[in-house]
């Protein structure tokens, strides 16, 4: 990979780069609602029924999109996706044009201040799978992630 890829525009990256952009913090594994009179866009603190929430990881990263329809593959949706993803997410920050944060993990070169910033999932989410069949959604919307 090329010294400082990050710092390049998202489509001149090589699948290789793209995928080292990803800092692993699996908020957009979480479900989200979105106002249908603001467009506005909120995060619950239920994940995909594949992630599991104690490693941070997808159970099933090569065959998740034959597995769950809605999950995204970012590079390959409309720029649309974008507002849909967190603020914090590193192919968000650089579709604006902003530079990657002080804690992820390719800058700061450190494992752990990315979970010292409040930004990882990891430990602090449910899988679908565990929630009633009649959960309301809208009982788990949180305010530490933001699209
Ligand atoms: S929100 Fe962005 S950076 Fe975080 S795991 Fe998802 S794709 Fe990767
Ligand atoms: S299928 Fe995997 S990558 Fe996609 S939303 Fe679910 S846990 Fe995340």
């Amino acid at each position: 990979m090329r010294e400082k890829f990050w710092t390049l525009p998202l489509q001149e990256l090589t699948s290789a780069e793209w995928e080292a952009l990803c800092d692993g913090c699996g908020r957009c594994c979480l479900h989200k609602l979105q106002d249908e009179e603001d467009d506005r866009v909120y995060y619950t603190d239920v994940a995909c029924r594949l992630f599991d929430p104690a490693s941070c990881q997808c159970s099933n990263y090569a065959l998740r999109l034959k597995q769950v329809p809605d999950c995204m593959s970012i590079r390959d949706e409309g720029e649309e996706v974008f507002q849909f993803l967190p603020s914090s997410c590193a192919y968000r920050l650089r579709y604006e044009g902003e530079p990657l944060p002080f804690w992820h993990p390719l800058v700061s070169k450190n494992d752990q201040a990315m979970r010292l910033a409040g930004i990882s999932v990891q430990q602090r989410v449910v899988c679908e799978t565990s929630l009633d069949a009649d959960a309301d959604l809208e009982e788990r919307i949180i305010h530490w992630v933001v699209a």
